[in-house]
């Protein structure tokens, strides 16, 4: 965690202190900010730009045993999502010289829960997963940025009851998380728009669809997260992309020049 985030987390701690000490001046106050989290994440978003960025946590779907899709001639997403990924690390580096953490960097089984401790762990400021589409229909073709969709997130505010202190200690803390993960929503929804715009730059002539989603890995890391699919592995048109390395170039730039322009760094890649 950076430095100023540890300072809010403080004040934060010691603005809800006198409330803990009186249960009923603490259920006034949960209330308060219940009617209030809907203003505050607004708030949040519309002063969101730019952002400070450290470290950029990306995801390679898949791997080892897990396979994920499987396209004409034997191409899988598992090979697909660890190129696109380990070309986006190096850009991300070279470039724009932020950290980066991978969930896997060769073809190996990675659990779920353990891409999510990762990814918490390396103190991420965006999460990134890379998949490939797989459709009933071969006839789909396209790219799908999936981003967390805010009704699909339980709000366990609504469920507070008075209790002991212990308990509603652990309530605004509870409160406390959402409000940060309004703000993660909000920041993942803006980077999913800047990802379809440039994605669409780039490669003007491929579909390019936003799919809000309750997926649970976005929902488990604690940053403003996105997964993209970059393409339908079951459609042959977007397995002739997959296998075109320019293509998978073109998908790491358009990522590249999203976290550019969500960070509010210039063309070169420094942060202003
Ligand atoms: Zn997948």
């Amino acid at each position: 965690m950076e430095k100023g985030k540890k300072k809010k987390n403080l004040l934060k701690v010691v603005f809800f202190l006198p409330f803990l000490v009186s249960p009923f001046l603490l259920n006034l106050f949960i209330l308060f900010l219940i009617f209030l989290q809907p203003f505050l994440s607004y708030a949040s978003e519309s002063n969101s730009t730019p952002r400070d960025l450290k470290t950029i946590v990306i995801d390679p779907g898949h791997g080892g045993s897990d396979k994920g899709g499987e396209g004409r001639d034997g191409i899988l997403e598992k090979d697909i999502a660890l190129q696109i990924s380990m070309s986006l690390k190096k850009k991300i580096a070279d470039k724009m010289k932020l950290n980066v953490v991978v969930t896997r960097d060769k073809d190996y089984d990675v659990p779920l829960e353990k891409r999510v401790t990762i990814a918490n762990a390396g103190n991420g400021d965006l999460f990134i997963s890379i998949h490939t589409g797989s459709a009933h229909s071969d006839e789909l073709s396209g790219i799908g940025i999936y981003y967390l969709d805010y009704e699909g997130v339980g709000n366990e505010s609504g469920e507070i009851n008075a209790g002991d202190i212990e308990d509603e200690k652990k309530d605004v803390e509870v409160i406390l998380k959402d409000m940060a993960r309004s703000d993660y929503v909000n920041e993942g929804a803006r980077l999913s728009e800047l990802l379809q715009k440039n994605l669409t730059d780039i490669i003007p002539d491929q579909k390019i669809i936003l799919k809000p989603a309750p997926i649970s890995i976005l929902k488990d890391v604690n940053m403003p997260s996105v997964l993209i699919e970059a393409g339908n592995i079951t459609n042959n048109e977007d397995v002739k992309r997959l296998k075109d390395r320019e293509y998978i170039n073109k998908i790491a730039d358009a990522i590249l020049n999203s976290i550019k322009d969500y960070s509010g760094a210039d063309e070169k890649g420094n942060l202003k």
